[in-house]
Parts: structure tokens; sequence; C-alpha cells
């Protein structure tokens, strides 16, 4: 072993010795040690080989595992970058990146003279649309500096409301084309990709053709397309494969979002659709995403409502005393009919149990599936994936029920992410890789959140860094905020 030059230029920022090594692959983990400097993964070596003194600052992890920080593949982050960027619920799981703007709906490009229709109000009012262009997005997350990385995809919703004057219907030739020019100006400035939720209807009227015009041209631009299908229940594989058609007109990587056969009729259909998926991943690249839980969130609207499964509000605009608590007690307590709730309780959001636990173990272990909480951090008693997403797929899927090992829940949350996403030397522990890393105790990691008390930090979870730099230790309130925009920059 040489001595380490005495010049500061080659000493490491941080060193950590007696780790347990998950580097983000499908593969088993293995003792060894890491030096960061900067910025960046400088050395991977088998213990011992790293000369004592040569880091700023040395972790002693004693056999704890050190990890690729986790990348939240599907998330509703927009806002909450900017307005609480210590990014809280998500760094004290162990994330470092976030994917922002899904189900087509995204804070950039575009903005509301009046209250944004749902499902953009997911994201909050009028004044929260302020960027015009995605430029106007990515500058703001510059000077936000939030805890975690973001890389961005542009919905759908979004390109259609900036653009369109009858949101209903399909957009004209002259709309796609002002459609276009918002899409390369938002490549140009560091956008992901793409992101459809044709499920609502600020997107229903699109058709497939004017999905994949949108889509080719992201393509083109190196993004990705996910989407939040049409219809997640009876027409579920009529869903698939118009998404699976699009992609492949679009020549595109195609991301199917929170993937789910939801309603009790639709139960165990998991076993139709994932062979399909699978059969279509030999024609072209696709991934799916899921979130750890048998119930869903979204708003609050009348043709989910129901006395078939339970449903919890988590938010109202005129009766914000009733977060956390059940519609039906709700519509019991008031003495009118669940429907009548909901109308009262309008605008509103909601978690609906809608989902059997043999499908959520399906879609979790299929090998396409990446994690992603869909959480929603806007609402006043949130579902509990948005706190606890990342250590409940460790803790409870892989190590309590031993669902797969460790180490696949490992990838399905970091590599196979960061390649899907094309986030560029993210996602694995390797030299040269930037230094994005959580240190957690494999045998205690587990969720706390639940749906009752639905934000609280996770167990197991003991440091994380972002750039190179720690970020937070287990049970801090604050974090050193070190994220920014990642993604596709054109040169
Ligand atoms: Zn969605």
């Amino acid at each position: 072993m040489n001595p380490i030059p005495d010049d500061t230029e080659s000493r490491y920022d941080h060193i950590f010795r007696n780790a347990l090594i998950y580097d983000g692959s499908d593969s088993g983990p293995f003792p060894g040690e890491v030096a960061v400097r900067g910025d960046r993964i400088a050395a991977v070596a088998i213990q011992g080989t790293i000369p004592v003194g040569a880091a700023r600052e040395e972790h002693d992890l004693k056999g704890k595992a050190l990890a690729p920080g986790f990348i939240d593949s599907h998330t509703h982050d927009d806002r909450i970058v900017l307005d609480s960027p210590g990014m809280l619920p998500k760094i004290s799981q162990g994330v470092t990146t976030v994917i922002a703007g899904n189900c087509g709906i995204s804070l950039a490009p575009v903005t509301f003279e009046g209250n944004p229709p749902p499902p953009m109000n997911l994201l909050g009012g009028r004044e929260a649309y302020a960027f015009p262009t995605f430029a106007d997005y990515a500058r703001a997350i510059d000077e936000a500096t939030p805890g975690v990385n973001v890389a961005a995809l542009i919905g759908h919703s979004a390109l259609r409301l900036a653009t369109m004057s009858n949101i209903e219907a399909r957009a004209s030739e002259a709309e796609i084309s002002a459609m276009l020019d918002r899409v390369d100006e938002a490549m140009d400035n560091g956008a992901a990709g793409f992101s459809t939720g044709l499920f609502y209807p600020t997107n229903a009227g699109a058709d497939a053709g004017e999905v994949a015009r949108i889509a080719t041209r992201f393509a083109e631009r190196g993004g990705v397309y996910a989407t939040h299908m049409r219809d997640e229940t009876a027409h579920v594989l009529d869903s698939i494969a118009e998404s699976v058609s699009t992609a492949e007109q679009a020549r595109i990587q195609l991301i199917i979002s929170h993937h789910k056969c939801a309603g009790v009729e639709n139960w165990g259909r998991t076993r139709e659709t994932l062979p399909v998926i699978k059969a279509a991943a030999d024609r072209l690249p696709i991934a799916i995403d899921a979130y750890p839980y048998d119930a869903g969130s979204t708003n609050l609207r009348l043709d989910l409502v129901t006395d078939v499964f339970r449903i919890m509000i988590t938010w109202s605009e005129p009766h914000p005393e009733v977060a956390g608590r059940d519609l039906s007690d709700i519509a019991a307590e008031w003495g009118v009919d669940l429907h009548e709730a909901a109308r009262r309780l309008d605008p509103a959001g909601a978690i609906y149990f809608l989902m059997n636990e043999e499908d959520v173990q399906r879609v979790l272990s299929f090998p396409l599936t990446m994690i992603g909480s869909d959480g929603l951090p806007h609402d006043k008693h949130p579902h509990p994936r948005l706190w606890g997403t990342f250590p409940r797929v460790i803790g409870h899927y892989a190590r309590e029920l031993g669902l797969f090992p460790i180490e696949i829940a490992i990838h399905k949350m970091t590599g196979l992410t960061a390649s899907v996403f094309n986030l560029e030397d993210r996602g694995r522990i390797a030299e040269g890789f930037f230094a994005d890393l959580v240190v957690f105790d494999p045998s205690t990691i587990v969720d706390r959140a639940t749906y009752e008390d639905p934000q609280l930090f996770s167990a197991g979870i003991e440091k994380v860094f972002v750039n190179g730099r720690m970020s937070w230790v287990a049970g801090a309130t604050t974090v050193h905020r070190n994220g920014r925009l990642v993604g596709r920059r054109s040169a």
C-alpha cells in the first residue's frame, strides 16, 4: 500500500469501514469499505485496504448496511421540494432522489387564472403554479437546494391545460404543436420525460394518437414515459395494451405507474396482467412502479365512493376537522348517505382500501417492478406511504415476510430505477458514481407510519448522504440540503 500523499487533493472526505455493501445490483451484499471524495464515490475496496487517516471523517459501520440512496420512482413532490425543501418524510427513509411530475400532473409548465382543476389541485392552488416554463421551475429548484435530488417529468395534463381551449376534447393539430414547443423547452432545460394520467378528466380526452405524438417528441429528446393508465379496474388489460402500443409507436421507455387491479371484482387479476407486461417487455423496455400497501389515495371522487371497501378522508377544504376519519363514520354522524357526505366534503382527498394483499405482493415481487411511494405530501392526514414506503419494503416484505432477499428490495429502489430513468451515475455503489448513500440496520429497519398515525419516522435508517455530504442522521428534524435537479440536460 502506498503512503497517502500529503496534498489535500487526494484525501477523501468520508470513509465507511466495516460496511455490509448492497451495491444496487441484484446480487448479494459483501463486506468492505467505501471512500467518498467531493460528490463522488472514489473507491470501493475490501476491508482494511483504505489506509487509516485518509479521510476527514471516518464512519465505522460495525457491520451495518451501506446502500445507494433510495430513488422514489413515483412522487408528487414537485412543490414540496420548494416549500419544505428539507424533504424530511423522504430523506428519513433513506431516499436521496425523487421522480416528480407523475400521473400527468406537474408544476411546470402551466399557470392558472382560477383554481387548478382536479387532479392538479393535489399540488396546491393557483399560487403554487408559478412556472410558465420548465426553466423557471429548474431555477427554483436550484435556488431551493432541496434535501434530495429531483428528476422531473412533464405532465400531459399540465401541457393540455396550458395549451387547450376545451380540455375534454382531443387536442387539435395547433394545440399539439403548442404542446411540442413546451416539450422542447422542458427537455432543453433538464426535464426527465413525460407522464400521463389518462384516468383523470384533464387528460382523459387525449386519445392514444395524441399521447403517441407527444411521447414521440419526448423519446427523440431522451425522455421516458410514465402512465397512470386510463383504467385500473375492469378494463385494465385494455389499458395495458394501449400503453404498450403508445410506447411502441413512440419508441420510448414505458413505466406503468402504481400498478394495481382495483376493486373487489378485479382482485387476483395481477395473475393476468403481469404475464402480459412480461411478454411485452420482450419487445420494448417496460418497468412498473408500486407502493407496498393495499390502499390507494387521490382526490375524493364520487365515482369511487362505495360501501364495499373502507374510505378514509385525508383532507377536506370545507371540513378540515375530519381528516383522518372514515367516510362511513362521518356520514353516520351527519345522518346522511356516503355520497351526500362526500359531496359535503368536496374538494377533499381520500384513502381507498381497494386492493388485495396477494396482488400487492405479486406486483412487488415482479422483476420489472420499482418501488415508488406515490405519497401526497400536502395532505393533512396523508397515506402512510409518504413516510414509510422504503423501510416497509425492506423490513416488512423482504426481512419479515421473505418475499424476496434484501438485495432485491434495494435493487428495486436503486440500480433498477436509475437505469429505467436514465439517471446518470446514480443508483449504484461503484467508483465514479455519485455518493448518494444510506446507512441502515438490516435487522431493525421497518416502517412505523400507519393509517391512524401516518407521519412517523421509520426505524433503522441511521445516516443519509446526498451528493457526498452528510444530510440527515437518525432522529434529526433538520436536514442539511444538498440535492439538485438531475436527469437529462441537453448540451
Ligand atoms: Zn397516479
